[in-house]
């Protein structure tokens, strides 16, 4: 009998056009800690949840506060692609994976060598002047404490996509297309309980759907294969990383 990681191997041999789906699992195994899960850690230090901090209008009204716990709780800048993030570079470059959506804002996709990501929520490495819309590298962030500011006195914002806010449209429906024409889609490290995950993935007509995540997730039924494991182990031993 042919082992989860052996059948999930022939499936990606066999594929021509696989999209990965992935959530902030993916990031968990560089050592970045999903802040949904974690509430009870920052009540302590901080007077609001983390989904409050982490919205348009607290950004607006707080812009000081919002900073505090963006810059301890969100940006962990010596974090290090792994395992997952390498075998999705691997297997684009080899030809068969055609797009990473990803939920998360770190840019390890990128670090590790993986050329078309669609990032639905933004990116940490990119921020934008509300005033002249100059773009700032994360460093700007990093490098400065309180509101950072640019030249022009204008306010700084990271270009994340905050509660409250829309989703980049071109990046969606470019999401929906990849998903769409998808021959497999594989999806790591989300519990497809955040909205647009849950949306996107009914654009799939494809036949492999797998689902790699530690937790149940409401697609569980429709999966053709379901691993509960680490995704940088699984994805690891795929390419044989
Ligand atoms: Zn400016």
């Amino acid at each position: 009998m042919k082992t989860d990681i052996e059948y999930l191997k022939e499936i990606i041999e066999k594929s021509g056009n696989i999209v990965f789906f992935g959530g902030a699992g993916v990031s968990t195994e560089s050592g970045i800690p999903d802040f949904r899960s974690a509430d009870g850690l920052y009540s302590e230090q901080y007077k609001y949840p983390p989904e409050t901090m982490l919205s348009r209008s607290f950004f607006n009204r707080h812009t000081d506060e919002f900073y505090r716990f963006y810059r301890n709780k969100m940006l962990y800048p010596d974090a290090e692609p792994n395992a997952a993030h390498f075998a999705l570079a691997k297997l684009e470059e080899l030809g068969s994976l055609k797009a990473v959506i990803t939920q998360n804002v770190d840019g390890l996709h990128t670090r590790a060598g993986s050329v078309n990501v669609l990032e639905l929520h933004g990116s940490a490495h990119r921020n934008i002047c509300l005033t002249c819309g100059i773009v700032y590298p994360l460093d700007k962030i990093i490098q400065t404490e309180g509101i950072p500011l640019c030249d022009c006195g204008g306010i700084i914002k990271p270009d994340v996509v905050l509660y409250e806010e829309e989703l980049n449209h071109s990046i969606l429906d470019r999401a929906a297309r990849a998903i769409g024409n998808a021959d497999m889609l594989i999806v790591g490290g989300t519990s497809l309980n955040v909205y647009p995950a849950a949306g996107l993935i009914s654009y799939y007509r494809g036949k492999n759907l797998i689902l790699i995540n530690k937790s149940e997730t409401p697609y569980d039924y429709r999966a053709d294969l379901i691993i509960r494991e680490s995704i940088g182990k699984t994805l690891g031993k795929i390419v044989g990383i």
